[in-house]
């Protein structure tokens, strides 16, 4: 629970604020851009929402804060303010983030024959309402290991499957991808292998239109561009590289990261600008 006497030395004047616990996982930023600011390694409020969508999207923000560090005197959260919140079609945030993957970002998918969890949320209980509501999760999808945590505990909760790529192994994990060729999970879901960030990352293509891309590849709203994490790459840039190359055959509308910004305005224009940004990063090496 956030604590008013530790609130960051910026913070505005309001009923919001932020203590001085923020891990600077990004996440409320990306929720209200309107109301957080960064500052050094912490967050603060730069001024209180002023608008219900920004009132709606900051009580998200207070939710989904992994080490709880946001806080709200005297509100009372709007009922629309829950998680997880659609994306796109069948696609949902779950948003509820964890510590131990940073503030890694989650997505349930609603799908025939079954529904997906890709990488792991918080099990919070109002989430695991929600996913019983709607079918349970048949198979949770994932990315490496960064972001598994707690997958174990909402996978035994649902009875859940639970895919890796057996170079980033987990011991919880039931079903294990092997090599580097793509697989088909299930009809319209692909895993196709893109060692860089660990040597066992996968991506997700779904029905040929979302990209769920892990810690592999974002979008930098600041430059307009799509981007992987040199300072954060754990095994290898070069194959990191390699496989944004194989990976620029793939034509998505959607770019869905664990960490960083999604975009959905990718349809024919992935090929072109990963091609751009591996060419680009080659020449500094
Ligand atoms: S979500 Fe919480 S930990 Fe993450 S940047 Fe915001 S205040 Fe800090």
């Amino acid at each position: 629970m956030a604590d008013r006497s530790q609130v960051h030395a910026k913070n505005a004047p309001g009923p919001w604020f932020v203590d001085t616990t923020c891990i600077d996982c990004d996440v409320c930023r990306e929720h209200v851009p309107e109301v957080f600011a960064r500052a050094g390694e912490g967050t603060y409020v730069k001024r209180p929402p002023a608008t219900p969508d920004e009132e709606r999207r900051a009580w998200l923000a207070l939710q989904a804060c992994p080490v709880a560090c946001i806080g709200s005197e005297g509100g009372k959260r709007p009922a629309e303010a829950t998680f997880p919140v659609p994306i796109d079609r069948d696609v949902w945030l779950c948003g509820m983030t964890l510590r131990e993957t940073f503030g890694g970002q989650s997505y349930f998918l609603k799908r025939p024959g079954g529904n997906i969890l890709i990488d792991s949320p918080r099990p919070a209980g109002s989430l695991h309402k929600w996913f019983t509501s709607q079918g349970g999760i048949a198979d949770i999808l994932l990315t490496h290991p960064d972001d598994v945590a707690k997958a174990d505990e909402t996978g035994r909760k649902f009875g859940s499957r639970i895919w890796i790529h057996e170079a980033d192994d987990v011991a919880f994990a039931t079903d294990r991808w092997r090599g580097k060729g793509e697989a088909e999970v299930r009809p319209g879901v692909v895993m196709l292998p893109v060692p860089g960030h660990t040597e066992g990352s996968v991506v997700f293509i779904v029905d040929d239109t979302w990209l769920f891309s892990g810690d592999s590849l974002a979008w930098d709203e600041d430059t307009g561009e799509l981007y992987a994490f040199r300072d954060f790459c754990w095994h290898s840039w070069p194959e990191q590289l390699d496989s944004l190359v194989r990976l620029a055959v793939k034509k998505v509308r959607w770019v869905i990261p664990g960490h960083g910004r999604r975009t959905p305005r990718h349809a024919d224009g992935l090929p072109e600008e990963l091609a751009r940004y591996v060419a680009k990063m080659r020449k500094k090496r």
